[in-house]
């Protein structure tokens, strides 16, 4: 379990994010190649504590955990919008976003570190499905 400096600061950090995103106003055409990793050849990392909100409410039903794609999109939709981490707030495949995106990627990933640099939570940052696999492991 991470601790409240980071948890709690979530929230803020995403809210922050959703503005400057808006700003950049990049275009989204509904494709959901972003959770579709190996597909379109990306990985999604994550932070211990990004995972846990995204848990917070368990995984969907019947859901598959690999490094394919995420079980949260049923339908082309993501189903775990308002828990979702960064890295999926900022991914946009407008490729006039790119350098943006890069640059926004960079500042967000670099002020959650030192969030946990302030609380007592040892910075785990790995790709999604490490969490996913875990978290079905786990004895209940
Ligand atoms: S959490 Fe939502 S936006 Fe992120 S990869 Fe999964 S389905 Fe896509």
């Amino acid at each position: 379990m991470t601790d409240e400096t980071v948890r709690g600061q979530l929230p803020v950090l995403y809210e922050e994010l959703s503005r400057e995103i808006a700003a950049a106003a990049p275009v989204c055409d509904l494709s959901g190649r972003c959770c579709r990793f190996r597909e379109y050849g990306h990985t999604l990392f994550i932070s211990r504590p990004e995972a846990e909100l995204l848990l917070e409410e368990g995984l969907p039903e019947g859901a598959v955990i690999d490094d394919a794609s995420c079980p949260f999109q049923i339908g082309g939709l993501c189903t775990a919008r308002e828990r979702r981490p960064l890295g999926c707030r900022i991914y946009y495949c407008d490729p006039s976003y790119t350098e943006t995106g890069a640059r926004l990627s960079e500042r967000f990933i670099a002020r959650l570190k030192e969030l946990h640099d302030e609380g007592a939570t040892p910075w785990e940052y790995r790709p999604l499905h490490h969490f996913l696999h875990e978290a079905v492991e786990r004895p209940s």
